[in-house]
């Protein structure tokens, strides 16, 4: 059996963080994890700028509530779920998530939660463990599943290297040159045709435990 773990910010759905930052005009919100390798020093940047500010869980809500997908991301899902069982491992919230995957017909999604004051002021984030990315595709791996995998940032890059396969989809110029490893596109058909791809060779059948590329 074959799963396929996706990003979400970049690949499926636009940066939160990025759309936030141009509609409240808080330039120093639109580092992302493109910019910025070190996941907690960039969340702890973004609730410092939040609560400088006065902002508070239900503003990011309110812009969110307004975005969609990707142009095209509800459809390449929606047929890729046809033939792979898809998971999305995310490093955002499933209190900004939601909205999206109203819009993406529910697909199973692991990310983060944020710990909300009574009032409203996002006072933490809580990772649910270390390096959820990676750890998702092993424990998927220790299952005995065939794990392919695609991302647009330095935090999937984990993910791309634990995986069978891994590729990155619309990554930026640095994340490409520092991972050359891992094939680059920025077409929902080309990425579809690179899962299939690797559906078909020799380390995918082999599978599971007895996989050429069991790391
Ligand atoms: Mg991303």
């Amino acid at each position: 059996m074959q799963v396929v773990c996706l990003d979400l910010e970049g690949v499926l759905i636009p940066e939160i963080w990025i759309e936030f930052a141009q509609k409240t005009g808080i330039n120093e919100l639109l580092a992302t994890t493109r910019d910025i390798p070190d996941y907690d020093q960039l969340m702890h940047q973004r609730l410092s700028l939040l609560d400088q500010h006065g902002l508070r869980l239900d503003d990011i809500q309110a812009v969110i509530g307004e975005m969609s997908p990707l142009p095209g991301a509800r459809e390449f899902l929606d047929s890729l779920r046809q033939n792979y069982q898809v998971i999305i491992l995310s490093d955002t919230f499933y209190d900004f998530a939601a909205p999206f995957m109203a819009q993406l017909a529910w697909p199973t999604l692991f990310c983060h939660r944020l710990e909300v004051a009574g009032n409203g002021k996002v006072v933490n984030y809580l990772l649910r463990q270390p390096d959820p990315k990676r750890a998702s595709v092993k424990a998927l791996k220790q299952l005995n599943f065939i794990v392919f995998a695609a991302g647009d940032s330095y935090n999937d890059t984990t993910m791309l290297e634990e995986a069978h396969a891994g590729f990155l989809f619309r990554a930026p110029e640095n994340v490409i040159s520092e991972f050359p490893q891992y094939p680059h596109t920025t077409e929902y058909g080309t990425l579809r045709e690179q899962f299939d791809a690797a559906a078909v060779s020799p380390d995918a059948r082999l599978g599971g435990r007895e996989g050429s590329n069991n790391k």
